[in-house]
């Protein structure tokens, strides 16, 4: 039995020795080690035998076998290799390379930098305030105090209360940085401050909890609301890359006085009627105002040295009409069909 198995590995090994391509290689792999190959037989018939020889002769077929395999394996490898089409391995240098996909800045991104380069360019700083907020920053110092009902307009997240710290929250606004930075700079000073907002409020297709804003603050002891309304026709025009008109209406807000309501002519039809403004002519761009006194007060200036005006204009809602995108949700969405039109 012995020299039958040997018999057998020879006699593979000689016909693989002389193999030409994969095809014989794999009748070969199927005679000598497929099902009804005579290796197969002689393992099967083992069950005939004593438990000496079994040991014996099945280890014998177990390590011819292997030695087949290794040389299927290893003539295999030769075939390959001497088969390498070089003809269409070729590089051809003159095929145009492809494009490597890089990442870019978000839609909102590249506004915030659009409109630092605008504001930056009419002499402005950007100003940063942080977006975990005291009470006293966000509302208080804003003459917004406690009681008024002007407050529930803005619904706020409230961070868990700690011993001996001021009531703290997230933001609902850019305006704490108004104060922030009157605190500490003596006008006359122009600034903006981009940053994020937070709202506790159910979220649609104008609305979202999570936002950005840009305030706008010039401070001097002439600064009047003409000034005002020519930054924002400068500033707006630029934005829009077209002549905007700037249309106030009187509206309350605690922290100026008197406050406007800020519409710039509509993008479309420049101020004529379209179904875009409702037939009006105007698009609304939200609250702005001269800085109330009780503000200048609360962050250590004398009351009536100065006047300034201040806006807090919704990034998103700027990036939606410069672009025509039509739900602030998709912003945030991390969809990536949207993310790349831009
Ligand atoms: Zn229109």
């Amino acid at each position: 039995m012995q020299s039958k198995i040997i018999e057998i590995k020879n006699k593979a090994i000689e016909e693989i020795s002389e193999v030409k391509t994969k095809e014989e290689i794999f009748d070969l792999e199927k005679k000598y080690l497929g099902r009804n190959s005579e290796f197969n037989q002689i393992l099967k018939n083992l069950k005939n035998l004593s438990e000496e020889e079994k040991k014996e002769i099945g280890k014998s077929a177990n390590l011819a076998k292997k030695e087949i395999e290794d040389n299927l394996k290893k003539y295999e490898r030769i075939i390959s290799e001497s088969n390498f089409d070089f003809q269409s391995e070729k590089i051809d240098i003159t095929i145009p390379g492809k494009r490597k996909k890089r990442g870019h800045l978000n839609i909102l991104s590249q506004v915030r930098n659009e409109i630092e380069d605008i504001f930056t360019g009419m002499g402005f700083e950007v100003a940063d305030g942080p977006e975990v907020e005291t009470e006293h920053y966000n509302f208080d110092a804003l003459n917004i105090p406690k009681d008024h009902p002007a407050r529930d307009e803005w619904d706020t997240f409230w961070i868990k209360p700690e011993e001996k710290l001021d009531h703290m929250l997230l933001r609902t606004h850019t305006s704490p940085v108004q104060i922030r930075y009157m605190e500490k700079n003596e006008p006359p000073f122009r600034i903006i401050s981009p940053g994020k907002c937070f709202r506790r409020e159910a979220t649609d297709s104008t609305h979202e909890h999570t936002f950005y804003q840009f305030e706008a603050l010039v401070v001097g002891e002439d600064v009047s609301v003409a000034n005002f309304k020519y930054i924002g026709e400068q500033f707006f025009s630029k934005f829009f890359n077209k002549d905007i008109k700037v249309r106030l209406r009187p509206s309350f807000f605690p922290f100026v006085e008197p406050g406007f309501e800020f519409d710039i002519s509509c993008l479309m039809c420049s101020g004529k009627g379209c179904r875009a403004c409702k037939n009006n002519g105007w698009l609304e761009l939200g609250g702005a105002g001269m800085v109330n006194q009780n503000v200048f007060v609360a962050s250590g200036y004398p009351r009536n040295k100065y006047q300034g005006f201040a806006w807090g204009f919704g990034l998103e809602r700027l990036a939606m009409m410069k672009y025509k995108i039509s739900d602030i949700r998709l912003f945030h969405s991390g969809d990536l069909r949207f993310i790349k039109q831009f």
